[in-house]
């Protein structure tokens, strides 16, 4: 055998098994390291659209921020708003009594001459047209309706405020407009001013009564003097007498 020969026949027999292999494993390389490229022009997109998404996530958080940081300004805006409407609504409530008519003191509450058979006028005397409106003082109960007497017309509101009892007098009327057991808001009108009864002209009398109605000819008896009473129970009255 030649050893020359038997060498190269190695060496080629070698050759032939290993570079089919080794021409495979370059190739393989070859598309290894593609692959490994697409795979990182992949990842580079990815991560390009990761950081954009991230970009939108933070500008739609910052969105998110200012529209909470409005949206409390708008809140703390309008609860001030309240309080204001609060505090007018307040201001602008009823007081607990007000003046039943429009129209000019004719006479004041408290001693009187006699000349009209009392020595204490236990009321305001309110002179206006005949026809003028009167208005329950304050909201309760229309316990009594009656035509003659004195106080010719006249009606009797029984009151609860402040979890005490007051009725008030409407005296002298032209025309009743509500029935025993009515209940009224105030300011709900109940008649007309009008000159029935021991009255020389058109006037509403009106008396307070602090709990049930009591007539006394010569003093004050249960009754106080409704200036007084609108200005200790209430304040502004919606409806103003001019005196
Ligand atoms: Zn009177």
């Amino acid at each position: 055998m030649n050893p020359e020969t038997s060498d190269t026949s190695l060496f080629k027999q070698v050759l032939s098994t290993i570079l089919p292999s080794a021409k495979a494993e370059a190739a393989e390389s070859e598309e290894t390291k593609r692959d490994l490229q697409a795979k990182q022009a992949e990842t580079t997109q990815s991560l390009k659209a990761l950081e954009t998404k991230q970009a939108d996530v933070k500008a739609e958080r910052q969105k998110a921020r200012s529209a909470h940081v409005a949206a409390y300004k708008q809140l703390k805006g309008q609860a001030a708003q309240l309080k204001d409407l609060k505090q007018q609504t307040a201001a602008l409530a009823p007081d607990k009594v007000m003046m039943p008519a429009t129209g000019r003191l004719s006479q004041g509450y408290g001693p009187a001459s006699g000349q009209f058979g009392y020595t204490f006028h236990n009321g305001l005397d309110i002179a206006a047209n005949v026809g003028t409106p009167i208005y329950a003082a304050a909201a309760g109960t229309v316990t009594d309706v009656k035509s003659g007497g004195p106080y010719g017309k006249h009606v009797f509101i029984e009151h609860e405020i402040d979890g005490e009892k007051w009725t008030t007098v409407y005296a002298h009327m032209h025309k009743i407009e509500v029935k025993t057991g009515q209940t009224l808001l105030q300011g709900e009108g109940i008649g007309q001013i009008g000159n029935t009864g021991n009255s020389s002209g058109p006037h509403l009398h009106f008396e307070v009564h602090q709990g049930e109605y009591a007539y006394s000819s010569s003093s004050a008896g249960n009754t106080v003097d409704p200036m007084d009473v609108v200005e200790v129970l209430g304040g502004a009255s919606p409806i103003k007498a001019t005196y």
